[in-house]
């Protein structure tokens, strides 16, 4: 049985700009390598936005040495960033930016949602990226919620959608750096099933909505995070009540992590550098768009 190293509840939520009112479920500040190679989620919302004629989000910020995730569950977020790569992402989709040696973007909610109000939703995922790779090339892949398979699990428990990885025969869209499986798990009243992951992966379950048990043995609840052990087998889940969870396993980065604002890097004087790189106007600029 793998076994459950904590339980995080999540913190008082806070704002990320104007448009992101988000709990942290996870964090390398708090968990550090337990859950390598990821090093944040935070989750916004659901919450109900009135109609607005405003920008809300986040204005021009820089990222280096890892990659961002975007899942949308309700709304709509835009992106534009200095690859000149952009575009609306809503719900079910994914934007998967690769920040590497360095990016500049801005997240804002898409003017569209903006104009009309409603529900929103999402969370952001911060996934690291070994030294070798963190000069590489910044990228951005969206991720369209039709190219996300969806698996039907066993005795009508609920569906599993592999955002990055595989479950099962279903292999997910995301190409990565290092093995990972991102997984997007809903299941019904009563639902039960079992998470076959990979021996030596860091694993994590967080509760976006609902109330599940692991292994019979350890309840967690909205917005509560497990963090388990690496080896062990598979890892039972049965909720009680509808749930919405994100799961993420990982093959864990053997590397010194120093996070710094929007900076991941391996040592204090990687960090220095940056924030030195981008002062000089070295991560590049957002081209203005017709739009803007
Ligand atoms: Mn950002």
């Amino acid at each position: 049985m793998r076994p459950v190293l904590s339980v995080h509840d999540a913190p008082p939520r806070h704002w990320v700009g104007d448009g992101f009112l988000v709990r942290s479920m996870l964090s390398h500040g708090v968990q550090g390598a337990a859950i390598s190679p990821f090093i944040m989620l935070d989750h916004a919302g659901p919450m109900e936005f009135a109609p607005t004629s405003e920008r809300r989000g986040v204005g021009q910020h820089p990222h280096k040495g890892f990659e961002t995730v975007t899942i949308v569950y309700d709304g709509a977020v835009e992106h534009r960033d200095s690859t000149g790569a952009g575009g609306v992402i809503g719900p079910g989709d994914v934007q998967w930016m690769t920040a590497a040696s360095g990016i500049l973007h801005e997240e804002y909610h898409a003017p569209a949602f903006a104009a009309a109000g409603g529900r929103f939703e999402m969370v952001q995922l911060w996934v690291n990226l070994p030294a070798k790779d963190k000069s590489a090339p910044p990228g951005y892949q969206t991720l369209l919620d039709a190219d996300i398979p969806v698996v039907t699990l066993p005795e009508g428990a609920g569906r599993l959608g592999v955002v990055a990885g595989r479950f099962g025969e279903a292999r997910g869209p995301a190409r990565t750096f290092t093995p990972m499986n991102i997984w997007d798990l809903r299941l019904v009243r009563d639902g039960k099933m079992r998470l076959d992951v990979p021996e030596g992966h860091t694993l994590s379950l967080a509760v976006l909505d609902g109330t599940v048990e692991i292994d019979g043995h350890t309840i967690l609840r909205t917005g509560q995070t497990a963090v388990l052990g690496r080896e062990g087998g598979a890892v039972g889940v049965e909720a009680n009540g509808e749930a919405k969870l994100l799961v993420l396993t990982g093959e864990p980065i053997d590397e010194m992590v120093v996070a710094h604002g929007p900076f991941v890097m391996n040592s204090t004087e990687e960090i220095r550098q940056a924030m030195h790189d981008f002062r000089a106007g070295r991560f590049g600029t957002i081209r203005a768009s017709e739009t803007a």
